[in-house]
């Protein structure tokens, strides 16, 4: 969601941010816009409604020269998206320039404020507030632009990463945050400053992730600075970050959400290095070997998250219940936060989030600490928010995620909750020891089978041109496939914008089937585990009232093959890991869908990859 870009130093700044902000994309926004302080010491602002490439259409006719600047992808939330309502913003004086990420909650009292100031606004957002605000406190008590920056945000109610400019100070930049991501880059005797590491990555590995309310300053041929509000010295945590910078390109694929499909089979062996040990015949997770005691004395987990990772918590609870026979909750992060959630201090909140930086599972989990839980993340994103303020966690290790639909991402928090249902069912002594091996040996399988699944790309291909037609699709599964059943479902909405339900099979009488008709395809995730009969009933219910049925089963199952004319073979695997195997036709499934129809792929229309504002 949204993203910003800073740099000052002694390279051309425009090549800087407009790269940064290409890799930022993947973010999902609806406009952009750039802010150089040019070789003449003019300030420079262009934006453009829609992609960066209008924005640099706009850009390069006129002077894009400067060693200063900032830029930003907006994702509207206040004001719909235009050019006037892009960001880089500019105060009264035209002194100052701002880009800001989040929401400021009590803009309409400060700009009633500042209008009776004589404040003029141009924009419908209530970014432009920020830099009006700055400059008001600068202007009036007299103070330098780091202090009014400290100074204007104690006014403020929200959530902020914001970077500003002054056109009289060429030689500083100055940014702060608060629920709102934002890290610092520092190179030789230059400064990067963006939404996350990816821009910033091929220039350099020392970075610094700013907590909230702190102000950065970073200011030509000085040391870094960081305060907080009140205006104190914060020491400087510098972290050596490697990005592996091949996982930002698309590598060949057309799309990014194609690439991390494929992905799949060597980042899950990426995930379960160190700690699935087959020669020790054991899972070991770091953090329940260091926390033991107090996860084994859990006596309910709650998970909570949002999206494809609220899928993947449903298979976490089944996973957690089977092996560690501990009670599971699995909660939108979004209720949770703000429905007065009964929380105690033996209970484990699991926050999982592929960026670590979606507020609502954020909020959920400060409410959680608040009541004295346990807090564990299940985060993609090395040194995000989420990875920050959890007791502990495991990282999913699947490489940066750029495809705005998750699918690498869903695969390795299903990977990591497995292992964990593993480690801490041992710790607790309540997995049995066969199906301990058995699981451990089969999790090694995985990557193997879904090369398989992958290998039928073509066939999957052709068999999504007979459904781009449709209007509506069902998704049925049972057990272990219903949360699957929700994954394929969303994956399909979100990218293809066709709309999708899954359902538990079962359900399907108690309302779905009044839909079902020649028009609407049924996929069926239908491998040969617990239930199959009774799928096989759901199926032949559908059938019997014409509906067009698309099968997921398990190699060689002759049984369903002889009811239905579109199927995808899976390979056979043990019952809990089947998740892992059948959703990766539905992916691909959703992927094609979505091509046929030209549609825009890694970003999809109004959704964004991170979802930083509430
Ligand atoms: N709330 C601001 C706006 O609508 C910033 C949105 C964003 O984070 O991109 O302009």
């Amino acid at each position: 969601m949204c993203g910003i870009v800073g740099y000052i130093g002694k390279r051309q700044a425009y090549p800087v941010l407009i790269g940064g902000l290409h890799r930022l994309e993947y973010r999902g926004y609806d406009s952009a816009g750039v802010a150089l302080l040019s070789d003449s010491d003019r300030l420079n602002v262009y934006k453009a409604k829609g992609k960066v490439s209008e924005l640099e259409a706009v850009a390069e006719e006129k002077d894009c020269s400067g060693t200063v600047g900032i830029a930003h992808t907006r994702w509207a939330t206040h004001g719909g998206p235009s050019t006037v309502n892009a960001h880089p913003h500019v105060s009264e004086s035209g002194n100052l320039t701002l880009v800001h990420n989040g929401i400021i909650e009590n803009y309409a009292v400060l700009r009633d404020q500042l209008k009776q100031r004589g404040y003029h606004f141009q924009s419908e957002t209530d970014t432009e507030v920020l830099v009006q605000l700055i400059e008001y406190v600068q202007t009036s008590l007299g103070l330098s632009l780091e202090d009014a920056v400290q100074a204007a945000l104690k006014r403020v109610i929200g959530a902020y990463a914001i970077v500003v400019l002054d056109r009289r100070f060429p030689d500083l930049l100055v940014a702060a945050r608060k629920s709102s991501p934002m890290v610092v880059g520092i190179g030789e005797a230059e400064y990067f400053i963006a939404s996350d590491a990816s821009p910033i990555a091929e220039y350099t590995k020392q970075m610094v992730y700013l907590k909230d309310e702190e102000v950065v300053v970073c200011e030509r041929g000085r040391e870094l600075r960081v305060y907080n509000l009140s205006g104190e010295n914060v020491p400087v945590e510098v972290k050596n970050v490697e990005l592996d910078l091949t996982m930002l390109d698309k590598g060949g694929f057309p799309h990014f959400m194609l690439k991390e499909i494929f992905d799949q089979p060597s980042v899950l062996q990426d995930c379960m290095r160190g700690r699935v040990l087959p020669e020790h015949g054991r899972v070991i997770l770091s953090a329940v070997t260091e926390h033991r005691e107090r996860l084994c004395q859990a006596r309910r987990i709650v998970i909570v998250s949002c999206g494809t990772s609220w899928h993947a918590g449903l298979i976490g609870k089944q996973l957690l219940e089977h092996f560690c026979k501990i009670p599971v909750e699995v909660e939108y992060a979004s209720e949770f936060r703000y429905r007065e959630p009964v929380i105690l201090p033996d209970d484990v909140v699991m926050a999982i989030s592929q960026s670590g930086e979606t507020a609502d599972t954020l909020a959920a989990i400060s409410l959680a600490r608040e009541a004295g839980a346990f807090v564990f993340g299940v985060v993609n994103a090395v040194g995000s928010s989420i990875a920050r303020n959890t007791d502990t966690g495991t990282y999913i290790h699947v490489g940066p995620e750029i495809g705005v639909a998750s699918t690498k991402a869903f695969t390795g928090q299903v990977c990591v909750l497995t292992m964990l249902a593993l480690a801490l069912g041992e710790a607790r002594g309540t997995v049995d020891a066969g199906e301990y091996k058995a699981v451990l040996n089969e999790l090694q399988q995985i990557p193997g089978k879904i090369e398989r699944i992958l290998a039928q790309n073509d066939r999957i291909e052709t068999l999504s041109k007979i459904f781009t037609y449709a209007h509506n699709f069902l998704y049925l599964g049972r057990g272990w496939n219903y949360p699957v059943a929700l994954e394929g479902a969303l994956k399909l909405k979100e990218i293809s914008y066709i709309h999708a339900e899954g359902y538990p099979a079962a359900e399907m009488k108690h309302g779905p089937i009044a839909l079902i008709d020649q028009e609407m395809p049924v996929v069926f995730i239908a491998t040969h585990h617990q239930l199959h009969e009774k799928i096989i009933s759901n199926m032949q219910e559908v059938r019997s009232r014409n509906g067009r049925i698309i099968a997921i089963i398990t190699e060689g199952d002759e049984v369903v093959k002889q009811m239905v004319s579109e199927y995808i073979e899976v390979p056979d695997t043990l019952a809990c890991l089947a998740p892992l195997l059948s959703v990766i036709p539905l992916q691909l499934l959703a992927y094609h869908i979505a091509v046929q129809k030209g549609l825009n792929v890694d970003q999809p229309r109004n959704l964004a990859k991170s979802v930083t504002v509430e």
